[in-house]
């Protein structure tokens, strides 16, 4: 009787793997481990598998069989040596150096993984659960979001084991097609286009500017970002609504207008916070039966349908405060207040300052520009109001922007939610389509013009062009106007110290014979 693991196969040999010899052998190897494994699931179906009522030699209390399975993984795969074998005969265990915590275990789960007794699990840890909470791939090798394009899986640096230990790779040798290069880096292109659709969205305000809700010092005050994080079924908690306790909230706190409509953060409205607030609402509701309070200033349900969702909600059992929250604090001042997160608000309708007791407080944080908005509004030859982008006129041209070619949808405009901002794509693409069918464009004809004999090179005009239509030729010391982006505005024309730009069209002599013609009548 020999093991398969320690007996080269050669032709010609015979192998039986089911006669009674080796069943009988079977039989004993499961016994044994049974007397250090007695409860294991995985040795119990095998004892009832091969007629084994009671073990002889008794059932231990165990949960490890030492195959030694998590220590290969953990040293030959993911390259974190974290485990290994200690002790001798009946001591003998597998564990971590002195039996502690490993800063060298990055919680990847493999040994968990590979475990077949389940003696290793990976615990809900409520700190790493809330690491997890910010947007990001849940697995190192995944698809960013359902709607990408391209719908192709990428590799997330942060969480793959190879870019922490230089091992695993184990993606790239079961990926048939070859696709995995885990030496690509990103790269810069250069391509020629016509027109540019700008769609660069927005940044979400950050409550930790609004120190009196407690955000980052409270692990149970969660933006409305990482609260959807956690609803979603892809997400850390599977989905659950769960406390940093991994308990479920009996009372959740929704605070509108975090960042939004406040003299001291941003004064505009951000449009989608009271909706998507209610949604959270109705879906804490629905999954715990926890109690929600929403505290609001005033309800903006101004959509299709949601007005109506907002009555189903007061039918369903949620509570409107109507006021702003003035802190979230964790200092009881009664024995219903104790362990809880309290919100401290006025509540105009009835004209109180109340106290709410809570388990979780989410925070409906408002959309705020992106931080590069206003370089690259300059890249692009645009302006900005607010930190978002400007469109050519908010009635008439809403998606166009002063600069031809450049145009602008989503929440880089403007707070909107996401029916406007596919509706404002949608315009933006077939205005682009239709410059596209064209073939040609029009470019104005009363352009500016540099007369270079008396162009004294100051550079003035050079930097007053909102549109970068002036550039410098360094070799004959001179400034030259680009025809095309011109707009003929005529500002540089009034500026230039030289008199050395005309705006054609707008010529001294033109105007004065225009206002001739004009008082022709009167003259005569
Ligand atoms: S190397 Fe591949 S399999 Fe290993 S962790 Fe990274 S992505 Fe996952
Ligand atoms: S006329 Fe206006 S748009 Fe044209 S180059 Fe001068 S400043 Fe720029």
């Amino acid at each position: 009787m020999v093991t398969a693991c320690n007996y080269p196969a050669t032709n010609g040999i015979e192998v039986l793997t089911n006669s009674d010899r080796v069943r009988r052998d079977r039989k004993l190897i499961i016994e044994w481990l049974m007397s250090r494994c007695g409860h294991v699931p995985v040795l119990e179906q095998l004892a009832k598998d091969y007629g084994i009522v009671e073990p002889r030699f008794g059932r231990g209390d165990d949960d490890c069989i030492l195959c030694g399975l998590c220590v290969r993984v953990c040293s030959d795969v993911v390259g974190a040596n974290v485990l290994g074998f200690f002790g001798r005969g009946t001591t003998r265990e597998v564990s971590t150096a002195y039996g502690e915590t490993s800063p060298q275990c990055i919680a990847c789960g493999a040994c968990a993984y590979v475990c077949p007794t389940g003696a290793i699990r990976i615990e809900n840890d409520s700190e790493l659960v809330r690491q997890a909470l910010p947007l990001g791939p849940l697995t190192p090798v995944a698809i960013p979001f359902m709607q990408a394009v391209p719908h192709k899986p990428v590799i997330d640096h942060d969480s793959c084991i190879h870019f922490k230990t230089g091992e695993c790779k184990v993606c790239e040798k079961v990926c048939e097609v070859k696709a995995i290069d885990h030496q690509q880096t990103d790269q810069v292109e250069e391509i020629d286009v016509g027109a540019v659709i700008l769609a660069t969205g927005f940044k979400p305000s950050d409550p930790k500017s609004i120190p009196e809700y407690g955000y980052g010092r409270f692990k149970d005050v969660l933006t409305g970002l990482e609260f959807e994080r956690m609803n979603s079924a892809s997400g850390p908690t599977g989905g659950k609504i769960l406390l940093a306790n991994t308990k479920e909230p009996k009372q959740v706190g929704i605070i509108h207008c975090v960042g939004s409509r406040d003299e001291r953060h941003n004064k505009y409205c951000s449009r989608v916070c009271c909706m998507y607030a209610l949604k959270f609402a109705h879906l804490i509701k629905e999954k715990t039966g926890a109690e929600v309070y929403n505290f609001y200033i005033d309800m903006r349900c101004f959509g299709k349908g949601y007005e109506e969702f907002y009555h189903r909600l007061l039918e369903e059992g949620v509570r409107f405060i109507r006021g702003r929250a003035a802190s979230v604090t964790d200092f009881p001042l009664n024995e219903k207040e104790v362990g809880k997160l309290v919100i401290r608000v006025e509540d105009t309708l009835v004209g109180q300052v109340r106290r709410i007791p809570v388990d979780m407080v989410v925070l409906a944080t408002g959309l705020s520009p992106a931080d590069d908005a206003a370089q690259l509004a300059r890249t692009f030859h645009i302006s900005c109001g607010n930190g978002f982008f400007m469109e050519r006129h908010p009635k008439l041209a809403p998606v166009s922007t002063a600069t031809d070619g450049i145009f602008i949808a989503g929440a880089c405009q403007g707070p909107k939610d996401i029916p406007d901002t596919v509706a404002q794509a949608s315009a933006a693409a077939s205005l682009v389509q239709s410059l596209m069918a064209k073939g040609e464009i029009e470019v104005e004809s009363a352009t500016s013009v540099v007369d270079a004999e008396k162009c004294a090179g100051c550079r003035i005009c050079n930097t007053l062009c909102s549109l970068s239509a002036i550039s410098f030729d360094e070799e004959k010391k001179i400034s030259v106007i680009n025809d095309v982006l011109c707009k003929g505005c005529g500002t540089c024309a009034a500026a230039c110290p030289s008199a050395a730009i005309t705006a054609r069209h707008f010529t001294d002599e033109q105007l004065f014979a225009e206002i001739e013609g004009v008082l022709y009548d009167v003259r005569a």
